[in-house]
């Protein structure tokens, strides 16, 4: 399995210092939704059923969109959030997850439809993509990289590991990629209450915000356009019921604690900002 190398994701001179500043400010920045799939999940994965604020919820099966979100900045290019699921779902609710352990770490069932990949979601809005900002890399969100060009610039948080446990687990994702970029934000501004954020073009246009916790690297991210403000959760709140409950993710996080403290962020940063529209991981209200 092809582990493409690390660098830093090099960031442009930070000047934004609050998000009153930046949400003042629009830019000429789109995105569309783009579903690749669905899933057949235990709400156990999604929220943390231990958390007191969890009482009363009752543990069930629910099927749920797989997103990926195309950003379309008027002169930087178009760039993807998240590459959804990759095509073999087509065929197998395991796709091609390689190794005896498969269902054991990914206790799911994946579906795709004929054309619903990224690839060809890709082909038929003729798009020229410069590159791919992951949340995370969970399957669901990393594996469609097998349908998409291997020298644009695919970002990460920092420290965020490709999610296999060779040869008993994995998908081998990133064939054919030479590296995988790493924001770092220790040289970002503090922008409360959301921490150190990174503007990712320096205009203020496209934000990533690290949301640790479901993953070690987990990243969110918020589109300031002129068509409206998008908070884009990730996993870091999978569905509308962690927001509104306020519980952090499920079972197979990497640390529940922390992933409590980002979710806690997110959602003062939206009941803060009452105009922005947020897009949960797996739903938008
Ligand atoms: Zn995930």
């Amino acid at each position: 399995m092809h582990k493409p190398k690390r660098k830093p994701y090099v960031l442009p001179k930070q000047t934004i210092r609050n998000w009153n500043e930046a949400l003042s400010a629009p830019q000429d920045i789109e995105i569309e939704i783009i579903e690749t799939g669905k899933l057949y999940i235990s709400n156990r994965l999604f929220l943390n059923m231990r958390h007191p604020n969890a009482k009363g919820i009752k543990k069930e099966k629910l099927t749920v969109p797989v997103y990926c979100y195309l950003i379309r900045h008027s002169f930087r290019g178009d760039y993807l959030v998240d590459a959804g699921l990759d095509r073999s779902f087509q065929d197998n609710t395991h796709g091609n997850i390689r190794g005896p352990l498969r269902k054991l770490f990914w206790p799911l069932c994946s579906y795709q439809e004929n054309g619903q990949d990224i690839g060809a979601r890709m082909r038929d809005k003729k798009v020229d993509l410069k590159g791919v900002f992951f949340t995370h890399l969970h399957i669901d969100h990393a594996s469609g990289m097998q349908h998409l060009p291997k020298d644009i610039s695919l970002v990460v948080g920092k420290d965020e590991p490709v999610q296999s446990l060779w040869p008993l687990y994995y998908q081998d994702n990133f064939a054919g990629v030479e590296a995988l970029y790493e924001i770092d934000f220790e040289s970002t501004n503090d922008l409360s209450p959301l921490g150190k954020c990174a503007d990712i073009f320096g205009d203020g246009s496209f934000w990533a915000i690290p949301t640790p916790g479901h993953r070690k690297g987990h990243v969110s991210f918020l589109v300031n356009g002129k068509q409206g403000a998008y908070l884009i959760t990730g996993d870091a709140c999978d569905i509308k019921l962690n927001f509104d409950h306020g519980v952090g993710p499920g079972f197979g996080s990497f640390n529940s604690a922390q992933a409590q403290k980002s979710l806690e962020r997110l959602r003062d940063f939206a009941h803060e900002h009452r105009q922005i529209k947020v897009y949960f991981g797996h739903e938008i209200p």
